[in-house]
């Protein structure tokens, strides 16, 4: 969900594509493999204002992932797979790891079939206050609140008022808003100003969690499949380094810990919600491994190389995209010419 960056992502992919720059880099920058980040998989919805649409891919695109993964001859395998050949460097073959977050229920009913039917193991993220049902899916209530209402007003640095009839001025006003609320200083300011937005605009910001979050029963389902992995994503989907030290410890902790209480096994590896560098950095990375997850991964993006063996608290991962559902897009990020632009042609980004 990265709107202001899209256009830019999009113009680099397309720049790399059709000028085919990214063949000739494959050799240097071709990295072992590479961590998938998805959220949503179900049919595309009707209403023309999708604002988190970047969030979510067809049943019919992950198929056709997985069967040009095969193709490429590219192996599809577990985290814990993926920690392995990291350590013992094992990289005579290119592989690529399939790991949703959030826990949407979506994720059950749409991806499950698909994975299972293709034998691709994955892991799912999940924040526990999620299935808990005490989760605050903020940027879905925005959403919301954005597309039911013609005009909102909200005091940021003075009262704005933006108008939001026609599906463009709606895109504008959620990207307005979603980055102005990126852009505060803690978690608690976000969360605060989120509040005031679905009380005055009568948006329930927890009706997210039951309508579209799998329960505890599901997640269980899920996890007695050997395909599958359950790893910790904190307990309320914070960006951990807007919180203070000892809240992002016990986000950490406290997600391993009831994670283990309701599944009965206790999480290895995690993810840093939102986990770009504003959300996850050295002393989330540092706790992580304190805490003892096995490996944590970020939204940074980037193949895996085998430098990161020594970065297994700070994984990025290359986020398959709602916005750009065709394989040549993809096939361009796992090149790693458009990620290597990002990172400055650094392979390990890890401050
Ligand atoms: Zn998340």
């Amino acid at each position: 969900m990265i709107p202001a960056n899209k256009a830019l992502i999009r113009t680099g992919l397309e720049a790399l594509y059709f000028t085919g720059s990214h063949l000739a880099l494959e050799p240097l920058l071709g990295g072992i493999g590479a961590i998938l980040t998805l959220h949503h998989v179900r049919p595309a919805p009707p209403d023309p204002f999708q604002a988190n649409r970047l969030l979510e891919v067809t049943p019919a695109f992950l198929e056709k992932l997985i069967v040009g993964l095969r193709k490429l001859e590219i192996d599809m395998i577990s985290l814990d797979e993926m920690r392995r050949r990291l350590t013992e460097r094992s990289f005579a073959r290119k592989f690529v790891c399939f790991t949703f977050d959030d826990g949407y229920r979506d994720n059950l009913h749409y991806a499950y079939p698909v994975l299972k039917q293709h034998g691709v193991p994955f892991a799912i993220y999940v924040p526990t206050s999620f299935p808990d049902r005490l989760g605050e899916l903020w940027w879905l209530a925005l959403q919301a609140v954005v597309a039911d209402n013609d005009r909102i007003c909200l005091a940021m640095d003075q009262d704005r008022h933006f108008d939001c009839r026609t599906t463009r001025e709606k895109y504008d006003a959620f990207e307005a808003i979603y980055w102005w609320l990126r852009g505060l200083p803690t978690e608690q300011a976000l969360r605060q100003a989120m509040h005031e937005l679905c009380r005055r605009y009568r948006v329930d910001m927890t009706a997210f969690c039951a309508d579209l979050c799998m329960t505890w029963d599901e997640l269980a389902e899920l996890a007695r499949d050997p395909l599958v992995t359950i790893g910790a994503h904190t307990v309320n989907h914070v960006m951990l380094r807007k919180v203070t030290d000892g809240e992002a410890r016990s986000e950490m902790k406290m997600s391993a810990m009831v994670i283990e209480a309701a599944l009965g096994f206790r999480p290895r590896h995690l993810a840093y919600p939102v986990g770009d560098a504003s959300s996850a950095g050295p002393r989330e990375f540092q706790v992580a491994r304190e805490i003892g997850f096995e490996t944590a991964v970020t939204t940074r993006p980037g193949l895996l190389f085998p430098e990161h063996r020594n970065y297994m608290t700070a994984l990025p991962r290359i986020t398959v995209n709602g916005e750009f559902q065709r394989l040549r897009y993809l096939r361009v990020l796992l090149s790693g010419a458009a990620t290597a632009l990002h990172n400055g042609f650094r392979r390990v980004n890890a401050a």
